[in-house]
Parts: C-alpha cells; structure tokens; sequence
C-alpha cells in the first residue's frame, strides 16, 4: 500500500530522488537530509505504516527483520564494528516523540563522537 501523499512513499517509488543505502523487496533505506550524526541513514518498509503507533502482531515478522537489517547497513556504511564503534537505533513516534514524517522509519546514527544525545 502506498499513500500517494507520504514523502517516504514517493522516495520508495523514485518520485523524489535521495542517496540510497539498500532496497530489496520489503525495504528501502537513503541517507537522511539533516544528518544529526557522521552516518544517518533511515530504513522504512516499502508498505506504508505510519508510525509505530500502527503497529500489530501481524507486523512482529516485518520489524524483526527491520531491526535485523541495521546492523548489516550500519556496517557497510562504515560504522566501527561493536563494542568500540557501533551505532543507534530510534524510532520517532508522534508529535510528542519527534516524528516529522508519518511513514514508520528507523533511524540508523553512527560515527565518531560527539554526536549522540542521552
Ligand atoms: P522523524 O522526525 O519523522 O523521526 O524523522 C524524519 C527524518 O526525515 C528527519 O531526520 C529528516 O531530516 C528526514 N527527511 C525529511 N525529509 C526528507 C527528504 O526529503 N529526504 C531525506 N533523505 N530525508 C528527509
Ligand atoms: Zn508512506
């Protein structure tokens, strides 16, 4: 399901151009606009979800392998390997928790420090 007004759903289809990561069937990963860290990148499902606040069982498959994904891109877009280097992981939900744009996402921050909040 795409939503022809979601700014993620037009970057999933190639209508709004951005710096690729990774696609495969049921992901799509770019390099975000306003880096808050040396390596920002976001993974979304091809399949609109709004937020988290969405989010069923049925989704449980979808976001393990979500999460599963980060550490293998976080890699390959140069994170250090763990325990010295590695990387974090966020999901914005709703107003109140920062989310800008409606279409489920996991931010993927990484790179030397300082940069990380908390
Ligand atoms: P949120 O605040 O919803 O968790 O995060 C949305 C993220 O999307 C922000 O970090 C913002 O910089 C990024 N973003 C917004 N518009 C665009 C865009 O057109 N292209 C890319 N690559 N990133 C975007
Ligand atoms: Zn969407």
């Amino acid at each position: 399901m795409h939503d022809p007004n979601c700014l993620f759903c037009k970057i999933v289809d190639g209508k709004i151009p951005s710096r690729k990561v990774h696609e495969d069937d049921e992901f799509f990963a770019f390099h975000d606009i306003r880096p808050a860290a040396p390596i920002h990148f976001l993974i979304v499902p091809k399949h609109h979800v709004a937020s988290m606040a969405q989010v069923t069982d049925e989704h449980a498959p979808m976001l393990g392998r979500m999460l599963a994904l980060a550490p293998r891109l976080a890699l390959q877009e140069g994170c250090n390997p763990y325990p010295d280097g590695g990387f974090r992981l966020v999901v914005n939900t709703g107003t109140e928790g920062g989310q800008e744009v409606h279409h489920l996402h996991l931010h993927v921050l990484g790179g030397p420090r300082p940069w990380a909040r908390g």
